[in-house]
């Protein structure tokens, strides 16, 4: 990448100094030579019809006019006669000229204009034809070798050229410097990609300036650290659930072993013995049933939306929910507002309502209750789950949707709680399009309030009786 920046660049640059270089002199050399044909032609055709009056051109006639005449400062001018002989020269011998430099023949009715430049003068020649009563007599040729227009011209490109390479060099440098930079913090970018690649999720790009570069720098930080605290959460959801299980089949171990190794085990301890294997193998099948429903909502599984009403669903959990609340000796209260309808994946609400209502009784004391209200309030379903129980401290409660978390491990734990129904909750609330929020609720207890949108039919009836 770098070389073919360098290599477009110096491409670049080397022809817009060759432009520059040699516009500006041809433009000027062309000016000159311009001026030089309109002086020239001016004075030829002066001298042209000053000789004109002449019949026949002559030595001493051509002589006497030139003398009236007086022509400009030119380095040589000279007449012919219409054969080509030489009837009158400024400078017969001049430097440069040998006598035997051919002379340019004139043609009739028609002046010739050369110009030539060659670094040191512009040698210009103008030829105008003599007439005489139509027809050709002869021919002046001016000649002028001008040095100082040439030297003008000539230090002007030399001190272009100097420029240019100045320049150029300038320039190929700082495009060296600029594509090394660049290329070097790409390196570094390549560098840090390819350590996260190979696993070291803690690598990360210092973010120099506020360029495009720098840009990438920070999404590639910001990917890196989201990696990385995915990865961690990850790590954390293995160990933390290897450690839930060992803790039910260590129990289902210590218990199959007392029973093979006593021989003579009372059938009322084995039977009990037996009881608490089920009753832990119970245990694990609820983990890695919450396990197995945590890692498909993880993986972006969407359930099927229906149609739902809320206020059968609330009843259908608070049925199921009677034995344990009966066992605790807890009560329900509802007020559910009928025809309260939201779009939802109904395993998923269910699911929802349940662990709320289940850890309302869990969590509750002896003699308490369990609230359970519904309502529609500005196109939203509202239903607010709230129980008479331990409650959550303040502290613990912006932790307790995380995975694993409780409040008190040995209660839940000794209440057959895993720390995974919260946040089942949470991630299914937020898969179908609802917030969850958990409060105190005073006196005592705590209330979870949950909001889905309701319905768009649910919502038009509502505003048209209004
Ligand atoms: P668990 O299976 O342990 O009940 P949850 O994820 O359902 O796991 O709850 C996480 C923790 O939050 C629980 O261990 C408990 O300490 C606390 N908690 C949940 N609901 C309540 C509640 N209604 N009252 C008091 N504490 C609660």
């Amino acid at each position: 990448m770098q070389f073919t920046f360098l290599l477009i660049f110096v491409a670049f640059i080397g022809v817009s100094t060759v432009l520059l270089n040699v516009f500006p002199t041809t433009t000027s050399r062309d000016v000159v030579m311009a001026n030089k044909e309109r002086a020239l032609l001016n004075q030829g055709n002066v001298l042209s019809s000053s000789l004109s009056g002449l019949e026949r051109l002559s030595a001493e006639g051509v002589s006497h006019v030139m003398e009236l005449v007086v022509p400009g400062d030119y380095d040589r001018i000279l007449v012919t006669n219409r054969a080509g002989d030489i009837l009158y020269d400024t400078a017969p011998n001049p430097a440069g000229e040998g006598e035997s430099a051919p002379l340019r023949s004139a043609r009739s009715g028609e002046s010739q204009f050369y110009c030539s430049y060659d670094g040191d003068a512009f040698r210009s020649e103008v030829i105008t034809p003599v007439m005489s009563y139509g027809s050709l007599i002869g021919s002046v040729h001016i000649f002028d070798n001008d040095l100082e227009q040439a030297r003008t011209i000539h230090s002007v490109e030399l001190r272009l050229r100097s420029i240019s390479v100045l320049l150029f060099i300038l320039s190929v440098l700082t495009v060296l410097f600029v594509t090394l930079r660049l290329t070097r913090r790409l390196r570094e970018l390549a560098g840090a990609m390819r350590t996260v690649r190979e696993g070291d999720l803690s690598r990360r790009v210092a973010v120099k300036g506020q360029d495009e570069v720098a840009e990438l720098a920070e999404t590639f930080n910001k990917m890196t650290d989201r990696l990385e605290s995915t990865e961690e959460l990850r790590r954390r959801f293995v160990s933390d659930a290897s450690h839930e299980l060992r803790t039910p089949l260590a129990g289902i171990r210590l218990l199959s072993d007392s029973i093979a190794q006593s021989d003579d085990m009372d059938v009322a301890l084995m039977r009990e013995f037996v009881s608490d294997i089920g009753m832990e193998a119970e245990r694990l099948q609820r983990l890695t049933e919450k396990l197995l429903r945590l890692t498909r909502m993880d993986s972006g599984v969407v359930s099927e939306r229906t149609e739902v009403e809320l206020a059968p669903l609330v009843e259908r959990c608070v049925h199921l929910l009677q034995p344990l609340a009966a066992q605790k000796q807890v009560q329900f209260e509802t007020e559910l507002e009928p025809g309260v309808r939201i779009c939802a994946a109904e395993d998923d609400l269910f699911q929802i309502v349940f662990n709320l209502a289940e850890n309302a009784v869990k969590y509750n004391r002896e003699g308490g209750t369990v609230f359970l209200r519904l309502c529609a309030e500005d196109g939203q379903a509202v239903l607010a789950v709230e129980d008479t129980g331990i409650g959550i401290p303040e502290e613990d409660l912006p932790h307790i949707f995380v995975r694993f978390y409780r409040v008190d491990k040995n209660r839940s734990r000794a209440i057959g709680g895993s720390g995974l129904g919260l946040s089942i909750v949470h991630d299914a609330v937020e898969a179908n399009g609802g917030e969850i929020r958990a409060e105190r609720r005073e006196p005592e207890g705590t209330r979870f309030l949950l909001r889905f949108p309701l319905l768009e039919e649910k919502r038009e009836e509502k505003e048209e009786s209004v």
